[in-house]
């Protein structure tokens, strides 16, 4: 049956809102295909605004794939702001796809990439807008599949009861999977409805499908056990990871955004998986293993790319893109190969070392020394042992040093607050070391004029991390904490006038921390806050502690119990059914480790610690110079 667009009904909003030109489309590598045919159509959202999510990687890769795949289409959408919302309640318009303005309640599978969990209330607003029922259980046969995905999806609980199915891990071949069970139910007629469709995709492993899963509970709030409700549905439901990144060279024709964007580049990642042993970073967690992507492809990868799109700026991005075994042999190359063009090079995600000097200088030989960002996370040595951060300050100063004397002259250190061990004197170092940081810079100049900026955030315990048993520190104690770091650094008449600082609240931390490691029943906390009107919570100017603080309360949900609390080894975790790979006692040992300020070496280069990733996932890190050149190349 043919979908008709409801762009003419949507036209007549446009003038009414702001920014009209996110939601019309028509984009620079876009795609609609024939809706007829067609047998397997997916609406992909990011769920917030166009701007947020219009660069999104993760979106943007399975938008092709799912495109190239025949007889599938995609389509995207995108969180649409209050003011266009409120007209399309009022003139009955459903929330669209911006490619071919089709219904997403149209569509077989609405899928949904949360990088965040702030962005679960503009879940219930698309699927509210959509005509789609909220809970997962009020859904009909005509109502999409609503999958949720990204790493949020690693620890869906909260949503669960939202939810249809999740997948954890790489999507670019668990989506073709996917589409191929949908393709075949179809094509058999849909047998069993709703029901046999979620049994066959649940059955695989692959997907979790949070209906046929039971949660028992303590009489004092634990959870007693997940289970299964179903036969041949597995106990744990497994990430999924691309071994070859070389075999997935995506994205190959960029999407070009019609409206300003967080990010206008184009970007490669060249390298998926973290090794370096963060214990408060998720992403390094259960992205691992590493998987390089190799020279010769990130060389065709940006040649294409540009080529493709008109961008005139690459990034390269991965967690840490410096640790790539290529990384001098990339910078070099590209910075040869678009010397004297209007190309661009960056590298987002820097280390603290002399190297990373030599890479800045090579990626920003077309352009601009604009500023360096280096991120010790902790203020003091101590701070950093029990992060696992191994930065000493010897290595931050002997780094700012160089890069000052080759003519940069602004630094940016991004540091957290609220790490599980803090005292107030860790945060204070934060202040001691950026006068440092510009005393250095001033004795390698000879000039005043060096600037350093300190980016604090507040620290959250994820799911899959060492930090996933930690209580989170109050926001009463990081908002004392940041006062006085900014008192130490503003009270400084000698220093404070070169140092930047930038900072949040504590409180948006602790409505991430609830969400991070809530369970099912933070459910309702989540709908009463979408119902009291919370929408687009990680925009400060649209959050509301106050919103969740009274929903919570309505809900009988004790905020401090989900955050605060520190937990024991044995308590079962509400993520504990899924598998990220990790292996719990090795996560527990090295939070064991984090208190004692034990560290653990990148095992990259050194012997594995076993973690549990290689071999749970039949994977292994996968890195190493491949002796191939960038060249030859195409000068631009
Ligand atoms: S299993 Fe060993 S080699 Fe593999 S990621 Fe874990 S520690 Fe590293």
């Amino acid at each position: 049956m043919p979908v008709e667009s409801i762009f003419h009904r949507l036209e007549a909003l446009l003038p009414k809102v702001q920014k009209p030109i996110q939601y019309v489309g028509g984009e620079l590598n876009s795609t609609v295909k024939d809706w007829d045919s067609a047998d397997v159509r997916w609406a992909l959202m990011y769920p917030d605004a166009y701007e947020v999510g219009l660069p999104n990687q993760g979106v943007a890769i399975l938008y092709e794939i799912l495109n190239e795949l025949p007889g599938t289409l995609a389509e995207r959408t995108y969180a649409v702001w209050p003011d266009l919302e409120e007209l399309m309640r009022a003139e009955g318009v459903p929330q669209f796809t911006v490619d071919a303005h089709r219904p997403v309640r149209a569509f077989d599978v609405l899928g949904v990439s949360f990088s965040t969990e702030l962005g679960y209330t503009n879940l219930l607003t698309a699927l509210d807008l959509a005509g789609i029922p909220l809970l997962a259980a009020d859904r009909g046969e005509d109502d999409p599949i609503v999958l949720a995905g990204g790493h949020a999806a690693f620890n869906p609980e909260p949503i669960a009861d939202f939810l249809d199915a999740a997948v954890l891990g790489d999507g670019e071949q668990i989506s073709i999977a996917i589409s191929e069970v949908i393709r075949e139910w179809k094509g058999e007629g849909s047998p069993g409805g709703r029901d046999e469709l979620l049994m066959r995709l649940a059955e695989s492993g692959g997907v979790y499908v949070p209906r046929f899963y039971d949660v028992e509970y303590h009489p004092d709030g634990r959870i007693k056990r997940v289970a299964p409700n179903r036969a041949d549905v597995p106990w744990r439901v497994h990430k999924h990871t691309v071994m070859d990144l070389d075999e997935w060279p995506y994205p190959k024709k960029p999407l070009v955004p019609l409206a300003e964007t967080v990010h206008e580049r184009f970007s490669v990642e060249i390298f998926r998986g973290c090794t370096r042993g963060c214990r408060f970073c998720q992403a390094g967690m259960i992205t691992r293993p590493v998987r390089e992507r190799s020279i010769t492809t990130i060389g065709a990868m940006v040649e294409n790319g540009i080529k493709e799109s008109g961008f005139n700026e690459v990034g390269l991005l991965s967690l840490s893109s410096a640790d790539h075994s290529e990384i001098g042999e990339v910078a070099k190359g590209l910075a040869d190969r678009y010397e004297g063009t209007n190309t661009s090079l960056s590298l987002p995600s820097t280390r603290v070392d002399a190297f990373n000097i030599d890479l800045a200088n090579e990626f920003s030989r077309n352009g601009r020394r604009s500023g360096l960002t280096f991120a010790p996370e902790g203020g003091s040595e101590r701070m950093r042992k029990v992060i696992n951060k191994m930065v000493t300050e010897e290595d931050l100063i002997r780094t700012v040093t160089t890069a000052y004397s080759q003519g940069w002259r602004q630094v940016k250190l991004y540091f957290m607050c609220g790490l599980p061990t803090e005292q107030d004197e860790d945060v204070l170092g934060i202040a001691d070391l950026a006068k440092k940081v510009i005393q250095a810079g001033r004795e390698a100049t000879g000039s005043r004029d060096i600037r350093c900026t300190v980016s604090i955030g507040g620290f959250v315990p994820k799911p899959h991390t060492p930090f996933q048993w930690a209580g989170q520190a109050d926001h009463e104690t990081v908002d004392r904490r940041l006062k006085q770091l900014r008192d130490s650094l503003r009270g400084d008449k000698n220093y404070g006038r070169a140092i930047g600082f930038r900072y949040h609240d504590g409180k948006p931390s602790i409505v991430e921390g609830l969400l991070s490691r809530g369970d099912r029943r933070v459910g309702a906390v989540i709908r009463a806050v979408w119902e009291d009107g919370g929408r687009f919570d990680g925009w400060s100017e649209h959050f509301s502690y106050e919103r969740w603080m009274a929903a919570a309360e309505k809900a009988g949900v004790d905020v401090d119990w989900y955050t605060t609390r520190e937990r024991e080894e044995n308590e079962v975790l509400p993520w504990d059914h899924l598998d990220a790979g990790l292996d719990r006692e090795w996560l527990w040992q090295d939070w064991q480790e984090a208190v004692s300020g034990g560290e653990v070496e990148d095992c990259r280069w050194t012997p594995c610690y076993d973690c549990g990733v290689c071999p749970t996932m039949g994977t292994e890190i996968q890195i190493g110079p491949t002796g191939r050149k960038l060249l030859p190349l195409t000068v631009v």
